[in-house]
């Protein structure tokens, strides 16, 4: 399967599978009720949302989820003035730490991976002999169609935006492919 296909054709249902997990167990000390909240502790093993999204799948969905987050937490801080139009009529989905401290905060988009790594190989007995979750391959597809993708934003929707600024602030933030 191409990132591409899985763009298309199974992210959205594999975030809600992944959401189904947190069995309602997410923050509501804030007002996030305009974003669909995803939060550190929804990576651990205790919660059914990764284990729960196919396997074959995993790495695909921890891509996209990366750069939606990214391009989400780029266009807030330094597009402020876009974000508006940027998030339309869509629910954003957001990156935070976990209650009661941390989900006062958005967490680094490359936190993903991380636990990730930690799920699958993780100290705990509970992610003992799980298989990795592989996705090198899938980033320089995946970073592609995401450059596509803000400079396909910028034409339609986010007028006199220059497509290149923002990806120069995405630039520095993406995971680095090969050893
Ligand atoms: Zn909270």
């Amino acid at each position: 399967m191409t990132h591409a296909d899985y763009l298309a054709n199974h992210f959205s249902a594999d975030f809600g599978i992944f959401r189904y997990g947190m069995q309602g167990q997410v923050c509501r000390c804030g007002d996030d009720s305009n974003a669909m909240l995803v939060q550190e502790q929804h990576f651990d093993p205790r919660f059914a949302c990764l284990g729960n999204v196919p396997a074959a799948r995993r790495g695909h969905f921890l891509v996209a989820l990366f750069f939606e987050v990214l391009i989400d937490q780029v266009m807030y801080t330094h597009f402020r003035e876009w974000y508006g139009a940027f998030v339309g009529r869509r629910r954003p989905i957001k990156l935070k730490g976990n209650c009661p401290t941390g989900c006062g905060h958005h967490i680094h988009p490359s936190t993903i991976f991380f636990e990730a790594r930690m799920w699958a190989s993780g100290p705990t007995a509970a992610s003992a002999g799980r298989p990795p979750i592989e996705y090198g391959a899938i980033l320089p597809e995946a970073t592609e169609l995401a450059r596509e993708q803000v400079a396909e934003l910028c034409r339609t929707r986010l007028l006199r935006l220059d497509p290149s600024k923002v990806w120069a602030r995405c630039e520095p933030h993406l995971p680095s492919v090969g050893p």
